[in-house]
């Protein structure tokens, strides 16, 4: 912060560098918070995240006070896009890579689940936190439209059933789904709400698809595959056979409380004594849960 990072600006100023113009935007002076906060592809990823008001902040003051506040009010998500956002900026530099928005916004998810599953121990679970574990809904980046799906088994006989829907980055509802399904099965109907799912953002044209599911079992057989005497192989196979069109997917892990509207179709799909149900308008249950999502309603992790 005190000038030890070598950004462009401070190459300039030690006459290393004959400009200290940002090389990713030419915008600005390429200071650290260019980089982090002001610079073209900084401020889109905290858009997405409708964080952008709350950064004008480092400007005199000290960084460790504002850490300390943002970490209060927003928690670590702040610092995981910092994080981010800064390696986007030296891939480019280093690497040439310019990523965009998607590949930070699965990214910042993927750091997110890494950090719930590393803190979410029983040890630290038994430590009173004056930070509760905060989640919103994974918003994504413009021109990519988020699924989220979810299993569910209810009752005593239990019936199954699955249900997702499709939402594009303003949070607007454009499809959804929910059937019963054929097996008392809790992977077996996490895993169909994922095919059916894919299959319905297929159908419906969309080629750029990030897809949530708070199972983390459903998500890591998708993405490693399965041998052919896993009892689900085929549906695993069908799904992977699935992601390999030509289109854009990230399969990734949310939490059950980022997940709340996919969680009420899942359960609508085990009462229903139907297939598959496709939906056009969101049913007047889920709409008290989209509303949130939204607005970006932040959801203390219970
Ligand atoms: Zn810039």
């Amino acid at each position: 912060m005190h000038g030890s990072i070598p950004t462009r600006d401070v190459l300039h100023h030690r006459r290393v560098c004959t400009s200290n113009l940002c090389p990713r935007c030419l915008t600005g002076s390429e200071t650290i918070e260019h980089c982090l906060f002001h610079c073209v592809e900084a401020v889109c990823v905290w858009k997405t995240y409708g964080l952008d008001s709350t950064l004008s902040f480092l400007q005199g003051g000290d960084p460790f006070s504002w850490s300390r506040r943002v970490y209060s009010s927003h928690g670590s998500i702040i610092f995981i896009i910092m994080w981010v956002v800064w390696c986007a900026r030296n891939d480019f530099l280093f690497n040439n890579h310019r990523s965009n928005m998607h590949e930070s916004v699965a990214k910042i998810h993927s750091l997110l689940s890494c950090r719930t599953s590393a803190f979410d121990t029983q040890l630290l679970d038994s430590i009173p936190s004056i930070h509760p574990r905060q989640v919103s809904w994974s918003r994504p980046a413009e021109g990519t439209i988020c699924l989220n799906v979810d299993g569910s088994l209810l009752g005593s006989p239990q019936t199954a059933g699955f249900g997702g829907l499709i939402r594009n980055n303003v949070g607007a509802f454009l499809e959804g789904f929910y059937g019963t399904a054929s097996q008392s099965n809790i992977l077996y109907v996490e895993i169909m709400a994922v095919l059916h799912g894919l299959e319905l953002c297929w159908n419906k044209g969309f080629r750029d698809v990030v897809c949530f599911s708070d199972s983390l079992l459903t998500v890591k057989l998708i993405k490693e595959g399965v041998s052919n005497c896993h009892s689900l192989a085929n549906e695993v196979h069908i799904i992977r056979q699935l992601l390999g069109r030509v289109w854009r997917v990230v399969i990734d892990h949310t939490l059950r409380e980022d997940n709340k509207c996919a969680d009420l179709l899942a359960k609508l799909g085990a009462s229903a004594n139907s297939p598959l149900v496709l939906l056009t308008v969101p049913p007047t249950e889920l709409l008290n849960l989209i509303d949130p999502d939204v607005r970006g309603v932040i959801f203390i992790r219970e």
